[in-house]
């Protein structure tokens, strides 16, 4: 019975960690019915139900709408829309349409690819792991990249978009390094998060990252950009307004991170 409860209880909180609201709803399907099979397919449709109808209605509320993807302006994956990662402000949305319209007629054929964003509902609820995605106003991006051949791609190497790092040269600034030594253990967690790897013969492409970054800097709305020390001066990119973000937080030479 107490055994029953706790694990009742780590699928509630990882569902709620996870997807914000799936806690909710497995809750609600194990206090209608008692059998396994009625109560998964319970939460089966009422989470389908919630993440395809419901939460887009009521995110407004909370001042949250879904990313508005277009040809130029993709997410990584349909599992970021499946599991209510996908959540901005309509402030975010304009100026990611702004990004991508840019980048698209700047660079016909390419676009812009969003990563995790934030969850649809209460101010201040984190999207983990990251610590700041909690307002509506925080997105990361994914790197532009070349095949061998360096003809540019939309494809990417990472299967969440995340994890694949673009290190620091010998002669680079470390911030990895650094932040390891001084204790940060979690600096480097998201080389766990890649969900598996796949055209791995992709390069970073570098000057079209720089334009992307370019591009992103010239909102209006933009307040800060993070990326890693080494691929900030390695791209020369000067404006106030790309920081570091802290050893306290994952490092950032796998995607660009913008909030506004
Ligand atoms: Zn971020």
């Amino acid at each position: 019975m107490i055994v029953r409860f706790f694990v009742h209880l780590l699928i509630i909180c990882m569902l709620t960690v996870f997807t914000q609201i799936g806690g909710v709803l497995y809750l609600i399907s194990i206090l209608i019915f008692r059998d396994l099979p009625r109560r998964l397919l319970t939460f089966m449709v009422l989470y389908l139900m919630s993440v395809l109808i419901i939460v887009p209605q009521l995110a407004p509320i909370f001042g949250r709408e879904p990313i508005k993807v277009n040809d130029d302006l993709v997410l990584r994956s349909i599992v970021y829309r499946m599991l209510n990662r996908n959540y901005v402000t309509e402030e975010m949305n304009n100026t990611l349409l702004n990004i991508s319209d840019e980048f698209a007629q700047k660079y016909p054929g390419m676009k812009v690819v969003c990563l995790d964003a934030n969850f649809p509902f209460f101010t201040g609820f984190p999207l983990l792991p990251h610590r700041s995605h909690n307002d509506g106003r925080k997105v990361d991006i994914a790197f532009i990249y070349m095949q061998p051949d360096r003809s540019p791609t939309n494809k990417k190497v990472s299967v969440s978009g995340y994890g694949i790092f673009e290190g620091p040269a010998e002669n680079e600034k470390s911030m990895p390094s650094k932040c390891r030594a001084a204790g940060y253990w979690q600096y480097g967690i998201t080389r766990y998060a890649t969900f598996g790897t796949w055209n791995k013969e992709l390069l970073f492409n570098e000057n079209y990252t720089r334009g992307l970054c370019k591009i992103i800097l010239k909102q209006p709305a933009l307040q800060k950009m993070f990326i890693e020390p080494h691929l900030k001066s390695r791209m020369k990119l000067s404006d106030a307004k790309v920081r570091f973000h802290g050893c306290a937080a994952v490092r950032h030479d796998d995607h660009i991170h913008i909030q506004i």
